[in-house]
């Protein structure tokens, strides 16, 4: 048994808006798109589970 392979959990993270510069916190495997909350751009879009970041990944929430 190998207990060091990470299970496919899933996260918060910070996305930075493409359009407006706009941070802020987002699911990273959402069931819709996340839209930013300022400017209505898309942030992630939803791709099998997994999502397609389009702004800029600044990182995890721990
Ligand atoms: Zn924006």
């Amino acid at each position: 048994m190998n207990s060091k392979i990470p299970a496919p959990k899933s996260k918060f993270i910070t996305v930075k808006c493409p359009d407006c510069g706009n941070e802020q916190i987002a699911f990273n495997k959402p069931a819709t798109q996340v839209k930013c909350n300022v400017c209505g751009a898309t942030l992630i879009k939803p791709a099998g589970g997994k999502g397609v970041v389009r702004g800029q990944l600044l990182g995890e929430v721990e």
